[in-house]
């Protein structure tokens, strides 16, 4: 079991499959000029899953893959269908670009839930948010994913000014649609030119909502990073992710493993373990996880507090979120 020292056990990892992107969107990826990791930098197929089995020998019992966008990848199926085989929960996290092209793939591979990235109902400030012309491709796919019976989370980063106006509207979509719109508040990353006042709070959302909608607060699971409400009558429900205004580190039971097979034992860590040259060099690689996990920091990787409003996104240590894996 991977325990550190707060008592978190440590059972969900987040792989990133690739730092490379289809979509560009100035949240996550500022520049348009950011230079991809080459391809020998990033975990071989082979070498993933060996990392990804130890982990699984750890006690972890769930793995999300994300990216940067893990289908642009070229072996994402043969990745997918290999982790599917280690026995555990396998979600994904994707921009939905691609999802017409592994609906099957995910099938075979046993997965059942599917967290898509979409911050606008309005085909222009797609274009806008994402440098790219794709909003009816994405549209299209979530709809070929409800049909085909998948649980589809639809991810909605909030920032005021661009997007907040629209709230309601996503609301509305989950009145007929089975879907779980999950609000999740703007994060600073390297390079996003993140401020407090463009932060949307989990008050301020549920203050919006609250003009229209009754809502009522579901029970939590113990490790959720969100916070679930339904509205009677609808067929879908939404959640919040609140992690500036009220994080939820002491639950926290995740690891991430970048792209390129660092271990980072929050979003908002500094410190980094190389696990890939580690296996490449034939090192044992289970004292350098065990290391990650005992040097977790209680909160928000030790870099700010609580207070977003005191946050200087400048002084904070980290890579861009495309280069993480959210
Ligand atoms: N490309 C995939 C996608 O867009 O869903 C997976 C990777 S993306 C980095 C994972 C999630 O991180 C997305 O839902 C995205 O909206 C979110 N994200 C990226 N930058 C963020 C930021 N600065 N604050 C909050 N969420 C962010
Ligand atoms: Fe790409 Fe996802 Fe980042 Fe958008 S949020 S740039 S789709 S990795």
């Amino acid at each position: 079991m991977l325990i550190d020292t707060y008592n978190r056990i440590h059972n969900y990892l987040r792989i990133s499959l690739t730092d490379n992107c289809n979509l560009r969107c100035f949240y996550c990826m500022p520049e348009e000029n950011y230079h991809f990791m080459p391809n020998q930098q990033l975990m071989q197929v082979d070498e993933l899953i060996k990392i990804a089995q130890l982990f699984v020998e750890q006690g972890v019992t769930k793995i999300r893959l994300t990216g940067g966008e893990p289908l642009v990848r070229k072996d994402a199926a043969e990745i997918m269908h290999a982790l599917g085989k280690l026995g555990v929960e396998l979600t994904i996290t994707t921009n939905a670009t691609r999802v017409n092209h592994f609906i099957d793939d995910f099938e075979k591979a046993g997965i059942r839930s599917v967290n898509i990235s979409l911050d606008t109902l309005q085909k222009e400030k797609f274009h806008l948010i994402t440098r790219r012309d794709q909003f009816d491709t994405v549209k299209n796919n979530i709809d070929a994913l409800l049909l085909r019976g998948f649980k589809v989370k639809v991810n909605v980063v909030v920032v005021k000014g661009l997007n907040e106006s629209e709230i309601l509207d996503f609301i509305e979509w989950a009145k007929n649609t089975a879907i779980e719109i999950r609000f999740i508040e703007f994060m600073p990353f390297d390079g996003n030119q993140w401020k407090s006042d463009k932060l949307v709070t989990l008050h301020e959302i549920l203050s919006k909502i609250s003009e229209q909608y009754q809502f009522i607060p579901s029970t939590n699971a113990a490790h959720d990073t969100s916070k679930h409400y339904s509205i009677p009558g609808h067929a879908g429900s939404f959640a919040i992710i609140s992690t500036m205004s009220a994080p939820f580190c002491s639950s926290c039971n995740r690891i991430r493993l970048t792209a390129d097979g660092k271990i980072k034992n929050c979003l908002f860590s500094e410190e980094e373990s190389d696990l890939l040259n580690a296996l490449r060099n034939g090192e044992d690689l289970l004292p350098l996880i065990e290391n990650a996990i005992n040097t977790k920091h209680k909160e928000l990787g030790g870099q700010f507090s609580k207070q977003f409003e005191l946050i200087d996104a400048n002084t904070i240590h980290n890579r861009s979120m495309i280069a993480i894996g959210g």
